[in-house]
């Protein structure tokens, strides 16, 4: 909730036209719960009539028959109001919550087909809290405010021609003072809402200090944080509570001043109506339902503004909801794409690759590239960081495009052939292995859904993934917990390598890990990668010596630029920067 009413508003209330594409399949439910609003807010406002005539015609005239025929009626009514009441709530709720689901699922489907280079711009808890607390903020508007509103419009409409008909004198009465009422009660509703807002803020500062306190308590209790930690707390809480408390203040006289202008009202009604009826002018059943339907017109005026201000938010969030759906992925297939014949392994050549990140246009990350690695072959690419190795590999998934030049497979220029048909023939195992929340199986299959389960224990058992899972209780069916948590770095590392097993690339991208690898695992994992390898063409970026010292040819990049090629040995005797790399890499061997 608290989320919600941090959102911001948007004054433009007819965006929320844009859902109603979203409603077209619930077309039958929506014309059920307009039918059931109708005849709900219909009975509501007979209850006026019912009072009168049980005022007028039950007590006035003491009569117990006429009496208990009027009580018939209010049952009848009830019953009625029961039964609309329920239909329209069903299917109004429901067919928010539906809407608000297809909502979430065509979001989430066009924004995962976005190009990478989006959420460099984008941050992805933005987008999340798009599709969870937007879709609920629209779902309310579906779900309940659009028929909150249009309910009570009725009843303020129905409300007001009854209030004129049952009492002229008194409608002119109230219509001359209620604006005043209405409007300073607004006035000071505002204000509560403001307040409310500073205080999920205060309070949303108050959550931050905790989750990153709690979840890095190892490094709060070790640099001996504790005491200083609390007393930083206390202070945002102190601050969230200042704000609490006026809140509530203004909230109290907001009360206190409802109750004064309602009872006031009601007061004067009675004292002006009543003289009437005093007079013969009118019947107490007349003043009765007068008051009635000026109680029900000022309670339907309170429930619209409130609905307003739902309203508002709402629309900002469709607003924000439309502009996900509108961001066109940069990334595309071509129309007509090509399809690559040869499987195994491929040649890549880059041409002349520059490239620069659209978030940084003034730094060129490559720079005139080109090389190029023969079917078969198995290359090293080492450098600085920072030297644009992990972007290269972004270049080949077409992640990214480059600025300028090309990369051609089989001489293919890669933004010819569909991204899919691309990426089936790239297996990437990226130096922080990813794992989703499941098993590790269903983990190893994430590359090839629907493999069987032979193909991803004989993958599991290539890159020794069984060595460690088979001590499980589950074995290959043990969770291995959000982000895969409950894995060592090097078991996940091992379930990455499974993965490119299990893919059977015709190009492996490796990006190797500098340290998650016990001197055991890193051996098996080696074995493993070195039959991989066999089968197809692979760029390593090499961050170890063994890769390093056993590579037929090594790139060294430095600052996007292909520096040189060569062997181990060549490249130590002629390249001072290998030399210097080389170096350190014994050392920390060693
Ligand atoms: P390392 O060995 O440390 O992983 P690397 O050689 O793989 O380094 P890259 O990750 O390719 O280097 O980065 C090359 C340059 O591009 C760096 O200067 C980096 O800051 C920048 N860079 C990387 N990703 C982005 C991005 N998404 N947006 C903007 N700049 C980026």
């Amino acid at each position: 909730m608290e989320e919600l009413i941090d959102r911001e508003v948007s004054r433009k209330v007819s965006i929320l036209g844009s859902v109603l594409p979203f409603l077209k399949p619930y077309k039958k439910q929506i014309f059920g719960a307009l039918c059931a609003l109708v005849l709900t807010s219909m009975v509501t406002l007979m209850f006026g009539q019912g009072l009168r005539l049980l005022i007028d015609q039950g007590f006035s005239q003491d009569s117990a028959g006429l009496l208990g025929e009027a009580i018939l009626v209010f049952v009848g009514l009830t019953l009625l109001l029961a039964m609309g009441a329920f239909v329209r709530f069903y299917l109004v709720t429901s067919v928010g919550e539906r809407a608000a689901a297809d909502i979430r699922n065509q979001v989430f489907a066009h924004v995962v087909r976005l190009h990478p280079g989006f959420f460099d711009e984008n941050l992805a808890s933005e987008i999340q809290s798009r599709i969870t607390t937007d879709t609920t903020l629209v779902q309310t508007v579906v779900g309940s405010s659009a028929s909150l509103a249009l309910r009570n419009t009725f009843i303020l409409v129905g409300g007001v021609v009854l209030m004129l008909v049952s009492s002229l004198k008194l409608s002119l009465m109230v219509l001359v003072a209620a604006p005043v009422a209405i409007g300073s009660i607004l006035l000071f509703g505002r204000r509560v809402r403001g307040l409310s807002r500073d205080s999920q803020t205060g309070l949303a500062q108050v959550g931050t200090q905790v989750s990153e306190s709690l979840s890095n308590i190892k490094v709060v209790q070790a640099s001996r944080r504790e005491a200083l930690d609390s007393r930083r707390f206390a202070k945002k809480v102190q601050a969230a509570l200042d704000i609490a408390l006026l809140r509530v203040r203004v909230r109290a006289f907001l009360i206190a001043l409802v109750m004064l202008v309602v009872f006031g009202a009601f007061a004067l009604m009675l004292w002006v109506g009543g003289q009437d009826v005093i007079m013969g002018e009118t019947t107490a059943g007349e003043l009765a339902a007068f008051v009635f339907y000026a109680f029900m017109v000022a309670g339907s005026v309170g429930a619209i503004s409130e609905v307003l201000t739902e309203l508002q938010r709402a629309a900002g969030a469709m607003e924000r909801l439309l502009e996900l759906l509108a961001s066109e992925p940069e990334i595309k297939d071509p129309v007509h794409p090509k399809v690559l014949t040869s499987s195994g392994k491929v040649r890549i050549s880059v041409h002349h690759l520059n490239f620069r990140y659209a978030t940084r246009p003034d730094v060129e990350v490559l720079r005139e590239l080109s090389f190029e690695v023969q079917p078969g072959e198995q290359i090293a690419i080492v450098g600085p960081s920072g030297a644009g190795k992990s972007t290269l590999f972004d270049l080949l998934l077409r992640f990214y495009d480059p600025c300028a030049g090309c990369i051609r497979i089989d001489g293919v220029d890669i933004r010819e052939l569909s991204l899919s048909g691309l990426r089936a023939h790239i297996a990437l195992v990226p130096q922080m292995p990813v794992l989703f929340t499941g098993s590790i199986a269903e983990n190893i299959a994430y590359v090839r859904p629907g493999a069987k389960f032979e193909e991803v224990h004989a993958a599991a058992q290539a890159a020794h993934v069984t060595a460690f899972a088979d001590t499980l209780p589950d074995g290959l069916d043990t969770q291995v917990g959000e982000g895969g948590t409950q894995l060592s770095g090097g078991q996940r590392q091992r379930v990455a390598v499974a993965r490119a097993m299990l893919k059977r690339p015709s190009l492996l991208l490796l990006d190797e890990a500098t340290s998650a690898l016990d001197a055991e695992s890193e051996y098996f994992v080696q074995q493993a990668l070195s039959r991989l390898t066999e089968s197809c063409t692979s760029m390593v970026i090499a961050h170890r010596l063994a890769t390093v010292r056993d590579a037929k040819r090594i790139l060294l990049f430095e600052s996007g630029e292909l520096l040189d090629s060569g062997s181990h040995f060549e490249l130590s005797s002629r390249s001072e920067l290998y030399a210097r790399l080389a170096r350190l890499q014994f050392r920390q061997a060693a």
